[in-house]
């Protein structure tokens, strides 16, 4: 049957996501949700979501209104789209061209050589640096960038002074993915002034709790938002749902309850992160709500956790290989986690 298939899907090589198991009683610490429920509010605003008969509003007015509010940028500084990864994947049309090469660390979200081999986009592809840090003089100098601050799996995450370098020296776009900063790492939206080819892509997904939603949004100067919905509007005129876009923009809204849960999280990051330490592991500095735990056999690890019910993430390339990616579960969860983990390891 691939002899029906297009030239190009039958070169992609696509993203694979961490499992979504369906037993009960797993502790699932695989794929970096929220540890926690979204805000009450959200369920409000979905149950108060009536007109199903019409097509939502194309723009994601009150989403946007609400990113926009959060960030304490322009409503015409934003752009909304059916999760980051969307987000992302509109970006790379909108902003990068075949014949420029994108600086990119070697080691970061897999999903950008994803959309560089979908779109023909060349990488130029950036080793880290020794302490696993991306390697800020070797990113410049790119037509374009794209990196993850915090990156991931490390979780390590970059300064201002640091993107800022990037951003003076790539003539072209530089995007900042910020999936993780609400964990730690500091935002480049004061940069957006002086710099006019920062792009920040934000999701719901682990902030706010709304992975199942699929939320995220944009931030840039104006001109390139314009060339988002561009490219947007010659692909789905709606992309986020009417479900979506209230359930988005009430959880951006209930700032409180993001922050005691991103403060929990980050609690709970740090008390994991001195248990391994106290039992002898490494552990890379971490912004982020996952942790970068480094193990005698990782694969061992990973496999004998998972019969114990404890679902962590196991990159099975050579330069991850020595590593765990742990998501920073409630602190229950990471009781269990961390109590499997010294069994198997025998500290
Ligand atoms: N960027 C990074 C660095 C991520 O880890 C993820 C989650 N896999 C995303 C973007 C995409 O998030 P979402 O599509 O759920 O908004």
């Amino acid at each position: 049957m691939k002899t029906l298939w297009s030239k190009k899907a039958r070169a992609l090589t696509p993203y694979v996501a961490g499992e979504q198991p369906k037993l009960d009683n797993i502790v699932k610490l695989n794929t970096n949700e929220n540890a926690y429920p979204p805000s009450p509010k959200v369920f409000e605003a979905i149950h108060a979501v009536r007109a199903l008969q019409k097509y939502p509003p194309p723009d994601a007015d009150a989403f946007r209104a609400a990113a926009a509010e959060f960030c304490g940028v322009g409503e015409r500084n934003v752009f909304c789209a059916n999760g980051s990864d969307e987000a992302l994947a509109l970006c790379f049309q909108a902003f990068f061209d075949p014949d420029e090469p994108v600086a990119c660390p070697e080691v970061t979200y897999s999903f950008y050589r994803v959309w560089a081999q979908l779109y023909d986009i060349p990488l130029y592809s950036v080793p880290l640096k020794a302490d696993w840090t991306i390697d800020v003089q070797a990113m410049c100098g790119c037509r374009n960038a794209v990196f993850a601050n915090p990156n991931a799996p490390t979780g390590c995450v970059m300064s201002l002074e640091e993107i800022e370098q990037i951003a003076r020296s790539t003539p072209g776009v530089v995007i900042v993915d910020e999936a993780y900063i609400a964990f730690g790492g500091k935002t480049a939206l004061p940069l957006l002034d002086r710099h006019e080819n920062i792009v920040i892509v934000r999701t719901l997904s682990k902030s706010h709790a709304l992975a199942g939603m699929r939320a995220g949004y944009v931030v840039a100067h104006e001109q390139l938002i314009c060339a988002l919905q561009t490219v947007k509007d010659s692909f789905n005129s709606y992309p986020i749902d009417s479900v979506a876009q209230a359930a988005a923009a009430a959880a951006l809204a209930d700032r409180a309850y993001y922050e005691k849960t991103a403060g929990k999280i980050v609690a709970t990051r740090e008390r994991t992160v001195r248990a391994l330490t106290e039992m002898g592991a490494e552990v890379l500095p971490s912004g982020a709500n996952f942790i970068f735990v480094r193990c005698a056999d990782a694969k061992k690890t990973f496999l004998q956790l998972r019969e114990r019910g404890i679902i962590v993430r196991y990159f099975d390339s050579v330069l991850t290989r020595d590593f765990l990616r742990v998501t920073i579960g409630t602190d229950e969860q990471m009781e269990r986690f961390l109590a499997a983990f010294q069994e198997i390891n025998g500290r």
